[in-house]
């Protein structure tokens, strides 16, 4: 994972034409490079003692490139969660993770929602309603595949600032990408572009409607992002600079509500004005729709207003389900042109089943037994017309 900055990647679309002149110069003949470079002069030679024909310059070839990109909602450590990871070394939650680890790790890039800060056990750990989680949540996610953390949440502040600096500082020995709380003003200044090796550059953006109450210390606005149209306008700006796709995270809208309400529409329908590719939502601990809204460009922003809780201690069926909502970058190069499409949208359902409150995992629904879960199917088949229900071509993802 590279963060980029602009001059190397302008210089990698330079490189990138010339070997794009030397292959299509070769086209078609069984010459080699030397040859057709010579070739080409050749013809430049030849075409200027012509008058009569029009020798057009060739067409540059296209060139397509494709990324996945994945996302999963809330990682609410409650209490009980960090008990039952609890080792004789430490915690581990890698266990919890097992059977979807297949799923995060084939994307191309996999982001996930860590609602609660990794402050560690030194700042004392703590649950609801002020979290303070383990670090090894943090290897967990590296661990099973999670590329990209967005940080900015109602719980943000729940440590203060020591919390949000531990937990920076454990992120970054793991080299995991963080957005949405930072450490300082040149942190935040710094939009997070991940550098693909297929040449799709993307930025991530994450912000938060509040934190509880709890006030941002003063002169220190960079420890947590708070939803705001104009800085949030600002900052897609820059992000188009410096990369192809942007994708903004929003932690936002009514908690247990299954459907988005009217600011949460009104902040995406912004979204796409601004050219954003694609929003993910998250904080009502219940899964929202999918959907497709149209920028006021004819552009096509693609939306996951609430991707649910992913792991987490809640016990209400519709709380217990989460996902990860999967979709398609595909990237068109012509000569100086570009373009950008998402397609694809995917959905992988899951649920945090547990045994009399010990062995919490994350199983995929369509995984589910009866045991797991009475009515399991019944519920999966809810869930899949509720998550498709504005995007008939949404596809749920039922094998590995
Ligand atoms: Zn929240």
């Amino acid at each position: 994972m590279l963060k980029i900055v602009r001059g190397q990647s302008m210089l990698f679309i330079v490189l990138s034409l010339l070997v794009l002149v030397a292959c299509t110069g070769n086209e078609g003949t069984e010459n080699n490079e030397d040859d057709s470079v010579e070739q080409i002069n050749n013809q430049a030679q030849e075409t200027e003692g012509k008058s009569d024909e029009q020798q057009l310059p060739e067409e540059p070839k296209e060139v397509t490139n494709e990324i996945t990109v994945a996302a999963i909602g809330d990682l609410l450590i409650h209490g009980i969660l960090y008990q039952d990871a609890r080792t004789t070394e430490g915690y581990d939650f890698t266990p919890m993770f097992e059977q979807v680890k297949p799923f995060l790790q084939k994307p191309t890039i996999t982001m996930a929602n860590q609602e609660t800060m990794i402050g560690g056990e030194e700042l004392g750990l703590s649950t609801y309603p002020r979290f303070n989680s383990p670090h090894e949540v943090g290897d967990a996610l590296k661990e099973v595949g999670v590329d990209v953390v967005t940080l900015a949440n109602n719980h943000t502040l729940d440590g203060g600032e020591p919390a949000i600096e531990s937990a920076i500082k454990h992120w970054e020995t793991l080299d995991m990408m963080y957005a949405g709380a930072y450490k300082d003003e040149d942190d935040r200044d710094s939009i997070r572009v991940l550098h693909t090796d297929e040449n799709i550059d993307v930025a991530f953006l994450s912000y938060t409607y509040g934190t509880n109450g709890i006030p941002i210390p003063e002169g220190k606005n960079y420890l947590v992002n708070l939803i705001d149209k104009d800085k949030i306008a600002a900052d897609i700006e820059t992000s188009k600079e410096l990369a192809d796709v942007i994708i903004l995270s929003l932690h936002f809208g009514t908690e247990y509500q299954r459907l988005p309400n009217d600011e949460q529409k009104d902040l995406v329908q912004f979204a796409a004005d601004q050219g954003v590719h694609a929003v993910i939502g998250h904080h009502p601990h219940v899964l929202q729709p999918v959907d497709w809204v149209e920028g006021k460009d004819g552009n096509r922003t693609f939306v996951a207003y609430s991707l649910g809780n992913f792991l987490s201690g809640q016990d209400e069926i519709y709380r217990q389900i989460g996902g990860m909502v999967n979709f398609t970058i595909e990237k068109v190069t012509k000569g100086e042109e570009e373009s950008i499409n998402i397609k694809d949208p995917k959905f992988l359902p899951t649920f945090v089943t547990n045994s009399n409150r010990r062995d919490f995992k994350v199983i995929p629904m369509y995984q589910l037994s009866e045991n797991e879960l009475a009515n399991a199917s019944k519920y999966y088949q809810d869930i899949k017309k509720h998550m498709a229900q504005w995007v008939p071509e949404l596809e749920f993802i039922e094998s590995e």
